[in-house]
């Protein structure tokens, strides 16, 4: 057995089988490369779902992170620590909002959105207890936990896991009238993402996001953006949310805040909204961590010099125009997306987003499907346009194109 397939059957026999990851093992990585145990290279065009958008082993980053691990790492929030308060002005500051509260990974994030907007609505908009309702989109993908699988519209993640959490209603993503006739008084929050990454890079039409921006000014519904994926540099802004020009009223970051080094995800509100809590109400023991909180910091510094953002952008231009060569090619349906990210479907006699993504892998470059025929293309912002390039010619390779 070669160093591969051992260390595929041993994680087989010995790991739950909630994934179905390509077969390959990585053993180390650097920048928009990962090597395998067999000394092979390939090019990381998932990037951690968003997560790695700095690159692996970015410099900074790691050099951020081992500061901190010399220093301390962890101190529970029943102390202080030097890093927290830089952390919550400073991400509050890059979105333009009032408060943070850190947690670790996304779903947590997620369930820490829904508490304080159900908190929310009970003390400070007057919804009778136990009433309140959040409405978010079908096809979302929020996380894993079981109130979150509630909501979810996708078989797997939901079936077998009931009783589920009520409280949700779902609606037709982009659908302005079916999210206003969803909307009641007992209504205290719209959760959407701007962009729905694991439904294959949805945008959703133009004008969508301010439409729910005003909807819920009018009927003062909290509107809560879920950018963990959308968000920090991806689509050529620091948030999806401003290619509309819409502010919502709370974000909910994730993945990439973590550089890739340390789960780290927040809510980002006003001092009204997650001003509601009160000690003992809410928290994590990891939550807000020096060494989260470090990484984290020099995260947020990188996104404020726009360079990130401005490679997104350029990049993003450049793997449109060539994606969009591919459509009407015969081998590829649609292609969706915004920034350095693509959802492209497709034509499922050219083979199944598995079978393309395990060719791809054959030739050096990674990528993860979703939804059967359709893959995403989302490698990290550092990525050279040689690199990139490069990539593409295999794309084009394997389709044939
Ligand atoms: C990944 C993701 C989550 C969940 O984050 P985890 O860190 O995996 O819990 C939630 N929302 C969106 C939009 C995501 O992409």
């Amino acid at each position: 057995m070669s160093a591969t397939e051992s260390a595929i059957a041993s994680a087989e026999a010995h790991s739950a089988h909630n994934y179905h990851p390509l077969p390959v093992v990585v053993a180390s990585a650097d920048g928009a490369w990962m090597t395998d145990v067999e000394g092979r290279r390939y090019l990381d065009m998932l990037a951690g779902y968003s997560a790695l958008n700095f690159g692996h082993g970015n410099r900074r980053l790691i050099d951020a992170a081992k500061a901190q691990l010399e220093r301390v790492t962890l101190t529970s929030r029943a102390f202080h620590h030097d890093r927290f308060a830089d952390f919550c002005t400073q991400l509050a500051e890059l979105c333009g909002m009032e408060m943070v509260l850190p947690m670790n990974t996304g779903a947590e994030a997620v369930e820490t959105a829904v508490k304080t907007a159900r908190k929310w609505g009970y003390q400070v908009k007057g919804v009778p207890q136990n009433q309140a309702k959040i409405v978010v989109a079908a096809n979302n993908f929020h996380g894993r936990t079981t109130t979150i699988i509630s909501f979810s519209t996708d078989h797997e993640a939901r079936a077998d896991f009931g009783p589920y959490t009520p409280g949700f209603e779902i609606v037709p993503y982009g659908d302005l009238t079916a999210l206003e006739t969803a909307m009641s008084a007992n209504t205290v929050a719209v959760l959407l993402e701007p962009i729905q990454g694991e439904a294959g890079v949805l945008v959703p039409p133009a004008g969508y996001l301010p439409g729910v921006r005003e909807l819920t000014r009018e009927r003062n519904v909290l509107f809560i953006a879920d950018e963990i994926q959308s968000g920090l540099g991806r689509t050529g802004k620091t948030f999806a949310c401003e290619h509309e020009g819409v502010m919502p009223d709370m974000y909910v970051l994730g993945k990439a805040l973590g550089g890739g080094v340390v789960p780290v995800s927040a809510v980002v509100s006003s001092s009204e909204v997650l001003g509601i809590y009160r000690p003992g109400e809410h928290g994590s023991t990891f939550g807000g961590n020096p060494l989260a909180c470090a990484v984290a910091l020099e995260v947020i510094a990188m996104l404020r010099t726009g360079e990130f953002q401005q490679r997104a952008t350029e990049l993003g231009e450049h793997l449109h125009h060539e994606l969009g060569l591919l459509t009407g090619g015969g081998a590829v349906e649609a292609v969706r997306g915004r920034g350095l990210w693509a959802g492209v479907d497709i034509v499922p006699s050219h083979g199944t987003g598995r079978e393309i993504s395990e060719k791809l892998m054959d030739r050096g470059v990674l990528v993860k499907d979703t939804h059967g025929s359709t893959i995403r293309i989302a490698p990290p912002l550092v990525i050279s346009k040689e690199d990139l390039d490069w990539g593409l010619d295999q794309l084009r390779a394997v389709l044939g194109a």
